[in-house]
């Protein structure tokens, strides 16, 4: 039994293992996992405190795949639902015909299964920091003059900084029968366009598991997995029979080889079926953390890095 996840899923490592370890399933341990970071009041890229899009609401991602049936359960540009994986394990468990439900569907599911909804989400810290955000940009944006029609495309451009407010918390477990499960969940870019969708909650693109191969959940820029299918063309690689490693270079290389005008930073995590895992990152030092079920406490690894280097708006970004 093996939990490897993101640097911010301490937080949640010793539930999930837990859960491991008294029976439960791989799903089990990576919806307890990703519940408590979703919970902690000083994460800023996941759950009830995320940073808002620009108008200030709390937009939620998640997704969970089952690797042992390819089965899984993904929610989009939700609000007022703080636990956006239980949500996104419900689509997959309830039996409904779908994948992914967004926006005013996902939350009118949520309520008919009766998921913890709260009324109020946002700390005034968080608030207080999307305000002074949008204060820098008031030249772009009049937040006392805008009704639905407002301009809000050179604000986001502006105000919107994937490097410094994103983030996103992965895990991924194999459990005690060899069922693999990944589950992603977070509250995107700060900053963003209301309606935006990041990796997140697209299987394939930010999460991916089949037990014959192994599985693989980012963070980072969205847009940049979703383009280059990232999750899925790490397994792919696995698939095809390269080692772990080489497969998360293949799968950095695809991201670095990416055209366009906006590219930021990736970082994947990433395990095959036979446990062996590795973390891949365009920014030098980072690191993710990992657990076998006989060892005390998680561990932290570095992860493998790869040079992208950013551009945005077509300019080079240093
Ligand atoms: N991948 C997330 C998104 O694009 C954000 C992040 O992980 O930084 O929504």
């Amino acid at each position: 039994m093996l939990i490897i996840a993101s640097a911010n899923g301490a937080v949640g490592m010793d539930a999930a293992m837990c859960a491991l370890r008294n029976g439960g399933s791989a799903v089990d341990a990576v919806e307890a996992g990703i519940r408590l970071v979703e919970a902690d009041p000083a994460e800023r890229s996941v759950g009830y405190n995320g940073y808002p899009n620009i108008l200030g609401q709390l937009e939620l991602d998640a997704s969970i795949m089952d690797g042992g049936t390819l089965n899984s359960g993904a929610v989009a540009i939700m609000r007022g639902f703080p636990y956006a994986i239980s949500v996104a394990r419900q689509v997959m468990d309830r039996k409904l015909p779908h994948v992914l439900l967004a926006g005013e569907g996902a939350e009118r599911f949520a309520r008919e299964i009766g998921a913890e909804q709260w009324s109020s989400m946002l700390s005034d810290e968080v608030k207080g920091i999307w305000r002074e955000r949008l204060i820098e940009n008031s030249a772009l944006l009049d937040m006392d003059a805008m009704d639905g029609d407002s301009p809000l495309l050179d604000a986001v451009e502006l105000a919107t900084d994937p490097e410094r407010v994103a983030g996103t918390v992965n895990f991924i477990a194999i459990d005690g029968k060899g069922d693999i499960c990944s589950g992603v969940s977070t509250s995107g870019w700060a900053w963003k366009y209301p309606g935006r969708v990041g990796d997140s909650p697209i299987i394939g693109a930010g999460n991916y598991a089949d037990n014959r191969h192994g599985a693989c959940a980012c963070t980072g820029m969205g847009e940049m997995a979703m383009r280059a299918c990232s999750a899925y063309g790490l397994v792919s690689y696995l698939r095809a029979g390269l080692p772990i490693q080489a497969a998360g270079q293949k799968a950095m290389e695809d991201l670095r080889d990416l055209g366009g005008d906006y590219i930021g930073g990736m970082n994947l995590i990433a395990l095959d079926s036979a446990g062996n895992h590795v973390g891949m990152t365009t920014r030098a030092g980072s690191t993710y953390i990992y657990q076998h079920a006989d060892m005390d406490a998680h561990r932290e690894k570095e992860r493998q890095f790869v040079e992208i280097p950013a551009r945005w708006a077509g300019e080079a970004r240093v």
